[in-house]
């Protein structure tokens, strides 16, 4: 195959903007912003979880309380209505006043244990609704380190799209100029050479895989008229010669 140098050279050019778009790409998936985001967001699900659970145990508990002071305020009613009953007078058997009185003494004993009840479930509401309230506290902060890490990661997509725009309009300005044929066998290469399709010749060595060439095989190259598109014998690349290749 022939290109004319200008055009060699230009594909040098070309493979720096696919190089730098090629690293701009990795940068892009490989910002620390990633892993951070991953596990900040973990903790962040995780604590909801937690807060949703701790919500729906103080609710049980906050229903707990209200059915243990219920109960009381039903012994206090019924031996309020008892104690009226004794004191108006109505009740005159001393068989029936006695049983009322016993029933009293009963439900006194009744209150006082339901009442110690009302406070154990009262001290387990006041702990649910501290988790509750740590539990939230810990989901907004997490909230606010998920935010700021997006928004560091945003910051730093929008910079490599920028520069990733410019790399490419110059990338193109160049791909418009090199000829189909050249242009078609240095896009293969690059694909089958781990994006490196066409490498420098400087210093009698292949810029793309490092190999130094003897002097009988650069005298060879020397020798090659210059718009041949020369390839390195030891990778396949396409070698370019430029002013500083000493050919
Ligand atoms: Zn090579």
């Amino acid at each position: 195959m022939n290109a004319a140098p200008a055009d060699q050279i230009r594909l040098l050019d070309l493979q720096a903007f696919d190089s730098r778009l090629d690293q701009l790409a990795h940068k892009r998936r490989t910002l620390p912003e990633h892993a951070e985001i991953e596990k900040v967001g973990a903790d962040h699900t995780a604590l909801k979880d937690l807060v949703v659970a701790a919500q729906a145990q103080l609710g049980d508990t906050t229903r707990e309380l209200t059915k243990a002071e219920q109960d009381v305020d039903q012994v206090r009613t019924r031996a309020a209505r008892n104690q009226q009953r004794m004191d108006s007078g109505a009740v005159t058997s001393p068989k029936d006043l006695e049983n009322l009185q016993h029933e009293n003494a009963s439900l006194a004993k009744r209150q006082s244990d339901l009442e110690d009840v009302v406070l154990e479930v009262m001290e387990r509401l006041e702990s649910s609704q501290t988790r509750v309230t740590e539990l939230t506290a810990r989901l907004e902060h997490s909230s606010v380190v998920l935010t700021e890490a997006e928004g560091r990661r945003d910051a730093k997509f929008a910079e490599l799209d920028t520069e990733v725009d410019k790399v490419k309009r110059d990338r193109e300005a160049v791909a418009a100029v090199i000829p189909a044929d050249l242009m078609k066998v240095y896009l293969r290469l690059r694909e089958q050479q781990g994006g490196v399709g066409a490498a420098r010749l400087y210093q009698r060595r292949c810029e793309g895989c490092r190999t130094e060439f003897s002097i009988t095989e650069f005298n060879a190259i020397k020798a090659e008229p210059t718009d041949k598109v020369l390839r390195c014998e030891n990778c396949g690349r396409i070698l370019v010669r430029t002013g500083e290749s000493g050919v």
